[in-house]
């Protein structure tokens, strides 16, 4: 199994006390090499604007990429664009494709993006909610575009919803969209009524919902619709910011919460993608939790890893 990571990653910097901090990417990245002796540690590439405008407009390539910055400057009150942003934001993209690449060349089943800004929060159009570029977003249409596959699937079981990774495939019948998130909370979309063309699942919970709701949650709706649409190839917005610890909500989850989950999404791969993931690294902001549910989500992926 692959890691994609870039040092790059941790050197985009939104400022003091800004929750989406380089730390997190060091916990993640100890955690791993601490826990797991034998993962294949890759360098992420850059991704072209070729592959960013599969889903970015020009105006967000231009905004991210070409602004002249010396020093932090909000895009707005979550969203930071800072000296290291537009190299971070390249490489954290291209971890998605490199992923895509390589399983779909049948150099390995799965691959985990160890990478920040996170994505699932930007738009064709915008960077929010920490997120430039939607990394998993510009990854799952490299594998419709460039490799041709016609039904992928994006799993996101971030606390928050990934608005951006809707609005950018609601109308795409080659992505199904499925996610368990906070409700009240960030971003305020994610409402079970948005169901794109019938591709899009939503399942809002409860503040303090905890392990049993949200086990059941997925496993009465969002895995079988999961299985139903019989993905050639799985991708997972992994966010652990739903764990009990994490500052920025109250989904009240464990670690074991995560492997649970993984375990049941590695089952569903098994039989429809030829157990073929591309997991990527979206929230969590508490670095005890992150360090101790990345080991709990990539044990699980690598557990049933033969390849
Ligand atoms: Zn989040």
């Amino acid at each position: 199994m692959r890691i994609y990571t870039h040092n790059a990653c941790t050197r985009h910097d939104p400022g003091p006390g800004h929750a989406e901090r380089p730390l997190r990417l060091v916990a993640v990245t100890e955690a791993l090499r601490d826990a797991f002796a034998g993962l294949d540690w890759r360098e992420a590439p850059r991704a072209s604007r070729g592959q960013l405008l599969r889903v970015h407009d020009d105006a967000l390539l231009a905004l991210v990429l070409d602004t002249p910055v010396d020093g932090p400057m909000a895009l707005d009150p979550d969203t930071v664009l800072a000296p290291g942003s537009a190299e971070a934001a390249l490489r954290a993209a291209g971890a998605g494709i490199a992923a895509v690449d390589s399983i779909l060349h049948g150099d390995t089943r799965r691959a985990f993006c160890a990478v920040r800004p996170p994505g699932h929060h930007a738009t064709g159009t915008a960077a929010m909610g920490f997120c430039l570029f939607n990394n998993i977003a510009v990854a799952a249409a490299h594998a419709c575009d460039k490799h041709g596959l016609p039904r992928v699937a994006v799993v996101d079981f971030d606390v928050h919803h990934g608005n951006g990774t809707q609005a950018i495939f609601d109308t795409d019948p080659r992505v199904m969209y499925l996610s368990s998130h906070q409700m009240p909370l960030y971003p305020d979309t994610g409402y079970a009524n948005e169901r794109g063309i019938g591709n899009v699942l939503n399942a809002p919970l409860p503040p303090g919902c905890g392990s049993p709701e949200f086990r059941r949650t997925w496993r009465e709706r969002l895995l079988p619709t999961l299985e139903s649409f019989r993905p050639q190839l799985l991708f997972i917005s992994a966010g652990f910011d739903a764990h009990r610890n994490d500052p920025l909500a109250q989904l009240e989850l464990d670690a074991d919460d995560f492997r649970w989950l993984t375990t049941e999404l590695v089952a569903i791969a098994a039989r429809h993608a030829h157990g073929r993931i591309v997991s990527m690294l979206e929230g969590g902001y508490d670095l005890a939790a992150l360090r101790e549910c990345s080991v709990a989500h990539v044990g699980a992926l690598l557990d049933t890893d033969e390849a």
